[in-house]
């Protein structure tokens, strides 16, 4: 697993070799010089520098500290890794570097990402499939270019408006969702949604649970609103914008 915050989850008081070398031990059952090369081969990987592995934690930059974390992810050679927000406590001058690494490694390591962020157009640079939760549910899950082509779900909808974009000429309008945050331990009736949704319906909304629809093999969202009015309802909306 690869956690948000790589303070604390690394432990300030081992140097990155060290905590390299404990998870080698551990995870990948490797000791004395195949352990000692592993962690070379690890730090090589995520380019952590020779004279960084001889640094603790406190004296390693937010970057540096976060590819340590991603080499001890995989220092027992993982099929599959959790990524937990993995840049977005990161300077944005990093993230991409750390991005494009995992993107890397993905294809060289041979692994699969549960990739968890709130970040759409991360989301969609890293993924092949996107399941987008609310409240702790499924709203929708597809193909990651799928999710972004309407109709999607409105709560992705609502997402989607929130990636910032450098077209002057059509800036996203920003959809808000009102207010509060509902408890997850009483989540609302219905549909869970439909206490901030803008194409909300009225009580069918408040009494019934949404059927999950499918608007094509592998790509589907729950929602009262079938997919053929629900494309219509999105793309007008696009229409309109690009008309202004
Ligand atoms: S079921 Fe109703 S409240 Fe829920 S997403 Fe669809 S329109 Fe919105």
């Amino acid at each position: 697993m690869v956690f948000q915050n790589p303070d604390a989850t690394l432990n300030p008081a081992w140097t990155a070799g060290g905590i390299l070398s404990r998870a080698v031990g551990r995870l990948g059952g490797l000791s004395g010089e195949a352990r000692r090369q592993r962690v070379d081969e690890l730090a090589r990987r995520v380019r952590v520098e020779e004279q960084h592995l001889e640094a603790k934690p406190t004296e390693l930059s937010g970057g540096q500290k976060q590819r340590v974390a991603i080499a001890r992810a995989f220092a027992g050679k993982p099929a599959l890794v959790v990524c937990d927000e993995p840049a977005s406590a990161l300077d944005v001058s990093v993230q991409a570097s750390i991005l494009n690494l995992l993107a890397e490694l993905q294809v060289t390591e041979g692994v699969s990402y549960i990739f968890i962020s709130h970040d759409l157009a991360v989301v969609r640079y890293l993924s092949d499939r996107i399941a987008v939760m609310y409240l702790a549910k499924l709203m929708e899950l597809g193909g990651a270019e799928e999710i972004f082509t309407p109709p999607h779900h409105p709560y992705t909808e609502a997402l989607m408006s929130a990636i910032p974009t450098l077209d002057f000429d059509h800036p996203s309008e920003r959809i808000p969702l009102g207010g509060p945050v509902p408890s997850l331990s009483a989540p609302p009736s219905g549909c869970r949604f439909h206490t901030r949704c803008h194409r909300f319906l009225g009580d069918l909304c408040v009494n019934e649970t949404p059927p999950w629809r499918e608007v094509a093999p592998g790509h589907n969202y729950l929602c009262h609103i079938e997919p053929a009015e629900l494309r219509e309802l999105q793309l007008a909306q696009l229409r309109d914008r690009g008309a202004r």
